[in-house]
């Protein structure tokens, strides 16, 4: 079961839900996230698995076989998972997870596809509807809209600041959708998250049954722990495991799975110009700051969300023990995407080469020279102006090439929550 990272004690146990109901909460009563109560650990026959699918089958299994008919479960990830994590060598001893194969070429994918079916299967048997409000900046946007479009009893409102996210980023935004509608925003990103929160506190609102499906959500959590595991199989020996890191539900999901019984060698957490967590893990105190733009954008964060989540898990010196933290600046960004590019020919995204920067500069600190996974977060092509800024060829994405000819379904509105209600 499920508890939130704010209850204590009784009052702990008394609100425990099972996956269905903290899914579709997204967040607790009292505030708090949710966290699992236990950890299941692998079962037998797990590393047997011969795809991404199966091995989240097994490990999703393990978690929400009391809830979930296998069946159900193995019909969920088969139709979710339906795009390989492969890893990739690119130099001695290190190696990448590219997560960036679904369709829209972020490694949210996975979470998001998967969290929009086991909404879409407890849904149906409650004959409920939600609608789920997103704000967004970037690649959770297009991640929730896709996997959640044409899946039953739910409807995607997306929210975006116009003319401040890239030319690609609004491709992938308002391509057209089933039970999908965008609308972009006279604003900025904080306008349209204030928003989101206070629809969420309207009474106007009500009969949307609005939920949301940002990390925070623990249905989107759990299945990102099955890439993990498929990687422990195609590499067969335990790595450094480098998370390039904004909000930290990857890094969390990570760190369940190596509860569960997947042995590494040690978590990076690998984060760009805004070093929250970081800072915490060299024990500075918790430092709320502004969030810095970086050529890294999707880890622009500030205050990561699963912060809490992960020190209400671990707490700060297992946390010190088990992660080390890492931060890169965008010149370095720059710098080590061509380096790489010139002596290996991969093109790695930004997010990814601030996690293969640090992994570097890890080496150099503690001497480690065994083998490092980086998790590939992003598709290169989604970065055209970070490529030629780091003096990289212009990549391609057959998965964005077809958005240029499909038709787009897109209205503006005003940052107030009165206009978006006259749209809905
Ligand atoms: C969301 C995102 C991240 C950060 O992931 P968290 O789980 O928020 O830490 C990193 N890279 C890319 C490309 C992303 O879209």
């Amino acid at each position: 079961s499920f508890i939130s990272t704010r209850a204590q004690g009784v009052a702990a146990e008394n609100g425990a839900v099972g996956f269905t109901t903290a899914l579709l909460k997204g967040l607790a009563p009292d505030g708090g996230l949710f966290v699992p109560s236990s950890v299941p650990a692998l079962p037998n026959g797990w590393s047997a698995a011969a795809s991404l699918s199966e091995v989240a089958t097994h490990a999703l299994t393990a978690w929400l076989g009391h809830e979930f008919e296998q069946e159900t479960i193995a019909g969920i990830a088969a139709d979710a998972l339906n795009f390989d994590t492969p890893v990739v060598h690119v130099a001695d001893q290190l190696y990448v997870l590219e997560l960036f194969h679904g369709p829209t070429l972020s490694f949210k994918d996975v979470g998001a596809r998967t969290m929009a079916r086991f909404m879409a299967n407890a849904l149906s048997g409650r004959e409920e509807h939600v609608t789920i409000l997103v704000a967004t900046s970037g690649d959770t946007g297009s991640a929730v809209a896709d996997g959640f479009a044409g899946q039953g009893n739910i409807d995607v409102v997306l929210l975006y600041p116009k003319g401040r996210v890239s030319e690609v980023q609004e491709r992938q935004l308002i391509v057209e959708r089933p039970n999908v509608r965008a609308f972009s925003v006279e604003g900025t990103f904080d306008d349209c998250q204030r928003m989101v929160k206070e629809a969420f506190a309207d009474p106007r609102f009500e009969r949307f049954n609005l939920s949301s499906a940002n990390s925070i959500n623990i249905g989107r959590l759990l299945p990102q722990m099955s890439y993990y595991l498929w990687a422990g199989i195609q590499l067969g020996e335990p790595a450094l495991v480098c998370v390039p890191s904004g909000n930290l539900g990857n890094l969390t999901a990570g760190m369940l799975a190596s509860d569960m019984g997947w042995t590494t060698n040690g978590f990076l957490a690998a984060h760009n110009a805004n070093p929250f967590f970081p800072d915490v893990l060299a024990g500075h105190e918790e430092r709320q700051r502004g969030t810095v733009q970086t050529a890294s954008n999707a880890m622009d964060v500030g205050r990561p969300s699963n912060y809490e989540r992960l020190r209400w898990l671990y707490g700060i010196e297992t946390l010190q023990r088990r992660v080390a933290g890492s931060t890169t600046s965008d010149a370095e960004t720059f710098e080590t995407m061509r380096r790489v590019y010139e002596e290996s020919g991969y093109v790695a995204d930004p997010h990814t080469a601030v996690g293969i920067r640090a992994v570097e500069k890890h080496r150099a600190q503690s001497g480690y020279t065994g083998p490092a996974l980086v998790l590939a977060t992003a598709h290169p092509a989604k970065f055209p102006d970070a490529l030629s800024e780091a003096g990289l060829p212009v990549q391609m994405a057959e998965a964005l090439e077809v958005l240029r000819e499909k038709p787009q379904r897109v209205q503006s509105i005003q940052p107030s929550l009165s206009d978006l209600l006259d749209r809905l």
